[in-house]
């Protein structure tokens, strides 16, 4: 006898499976075991104390060869994580979350970033140096869940501190495994354990239980506003690492076709989940059809007719259009084309149309590859719209022009926490661009582009008396 099973019944079966193996989202695979990971989030703080207080008595040198032990695990597992990351989230592009797991790895600065300053005169010495602040709990977002958890760890530990990591729920295998990678580098070279530690589930509530936590005495969000202010309602120092909606401007001096190919690079990194993506395109009249015809000379850019829009924002945007559907952020540009009948293969980074200043499209973070373009009258009116859809988050902005005092006008007016000129947005990351990098940019507390420094707090020594200058 053949026994008929139907899709959805062997759909059904392999859900159950994976959910057997995996977990749901936000709770432990059940077959893992991950360093510095426990019961409670209690028991994760606690523990993460006790290290903290072994790390207080590491030299200098060790806090060094710390660090160089973490960057060197980072590296040498940055395929897998990000294959991991993209595996369990279902969102990026594996060959962009390697290049972010490297960039963070390698350009994540560490111990020599820390300023000392020493005065030294007929009344003494003293010293201003800079200390940690103990554990810091580390919110970590869905979009870059490796490379956030490799770029705190490696500033906040430089800092001296220990951390209490908080994943996001559908990414807490990437970022646990990650954690788990980087606590066995810690140890490795005589580091203490538990130095990163999180607990075993994942979710919003475990979270503020940690931000409410008394052992906590600093909480770094990276995420959407919701965290960010939940965290700053707390009652505690928080550093808010928050949302964007960077605009790319270009005016009628720029170079059409590099400025097309540039923004095509940084608005499709990993399907335009970073935060500091371009997110929409105003472009002013004069330059504009050069600019389309750039966008269709690339080659990697479906330039889509206007009349596939509505269809398009069907398939893209919430029943709303008050957002993205969930259902598309990060993924291929071929997938969503799929949905209108377009055919593609993987290398078609990105989906562009032409909209109007107002368009979802433009007004909304989406993080997936679809770029409405505005068009605008002059230079002027370009600044005043990108001003107005970058909306005050002072998050990223970007600008192709060869006049210099365009751009510096534009910086001044935007005032965002990244500035780009004539390149990729991901040259202010670092990557392509000279500077360090970080994966938590927090515009909305006003520390920028966070590194160890951020992570400390300064203290001041002063020796009288005992001591002689010359
Ligand atoms: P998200 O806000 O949904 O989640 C971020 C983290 O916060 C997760 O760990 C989540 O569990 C937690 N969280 C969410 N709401 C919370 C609450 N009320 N209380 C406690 N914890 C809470 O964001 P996401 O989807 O993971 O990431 C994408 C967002 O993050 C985008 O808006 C992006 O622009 C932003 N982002 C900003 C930066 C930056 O450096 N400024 C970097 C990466 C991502």
């Amino acid at each position: 006898m053949t026994v008929q099973i139907q899709d959805s019944q062997i759909e059904a079966i392999v859900q159950q499976v994976l959910a057997q193996v995996n977990g749901r989202p936000g709770e432990m695979p059940r077959s893992a075991h991950y360093r510095g990971v426990f019961a409670t989030p209690d028991e994760a703080v606690k523990a993460a104390y006790a290290a903290q207080a072994c790390f207080r008595r590491v030299s200098l040198t060790q806090r060094k060869a710390i660090i160089q032990a973490m960057r060197e695990t980072a590296i040498e597992n940055a395929q897998m994580l990000a294959q991991t990351a993209v595996t369990e989230t279902g969102m990026g592009r594996v060959s962009d979350k390697v290049l972010k797991n490297l960039l963070v790895a390698e350009k994540t600065p560490g111990v020599e970033i820390l300023p000392n300053d020493a005065y030294v005169g007929d009344d003494g010495l003293t010293l201003e140096e800079c200390a940690p602040f103990g554990v810091i709990l580390a919110i970590t977002p869905v979009t870059n869940p490796t490379a956030t958890v490799i770029n705190n760890a490696i500033s906040m530990v430089a800092a001296g501190n220990a951390v209490v990591f908080a994943p996001h729920p559908a990414s807490q295998k990437a970022s646990l495994t990650t954690m788990d990678l980087l606590n066995e580098a810690i140890e490795s070279v005589g580091g203490p354990r538990n130095l990163l530690t999180a607990a075993q589930e994942a979710t919003i509530e475990v979270a503020q239980e940690l931000m409410h936590h008394p052992l906590i005495p600093l909480i770094c969000t990276t995420g959407g506003p919701g965290v960010v202010d939940a965290a700053l309602s707390c009652g505690k120092r928080a550093i808010g690492a928050a949302a964007g909606n960077p605009p790319a401007l270009v005016d009628d001096t720029a170079d059409p076709e590099k400025a097309a190919r540039d923004i095509i690079l940084g608005h499709s990194f990993d399907n335009n989940m970073p935060c500091t993506s371009e997110k929409e395109v105003v472009v002013t009249a004069g330059i504009a059809d050069a600019l389309m015809a750039g966008f269709r000379k690339a080659g990697n850019a479906y330039v889509l007719d206007r009349s596939l829009l509505p269809r398009l924002e069907e398939v893209v945007l919430n029943e709303k259009h008050s957002g993205p559907n969930r259902k598309y952020i990060g993924q291929n540009a071929c997938v969503i084309l799929a949905e209108l009948g377009i055919q593609a293969d993987e290398e078609m980074r990105t989906i562009i149309v032409e909209v109007d200043k107002d368009h979802p499209f433009v007004r909304h973070e989406l993080m997936m590859p679809v770029l409405g373009v505005v068009r605008v009258r002059d230079f002027e009116e370009g600044i005043n719209v990108a001003v107005e859809v970058e909306a005050g988050l002072r998050h990223s902005a970007v600008i192709h022009s060869s006049n210099i005092y365009h751009m510096s006008e534009y910086g001044r007016a935007i005032n965002t926490t990244i500035f780009v000129k004539n390149a990729p947005s991901y040259a202010g990351l670092g990557f392509g661009g000279e500077g360090h990098t970080s994966f938590t940019i927090a515009g909305r507390t006003g520390e920028g582009m966070t590194t160890a420094r951020t992570f400390t707090r300064i203290r001041r020594c002063a020796l009288v008396g005992a001591f002689s200058a010359v």
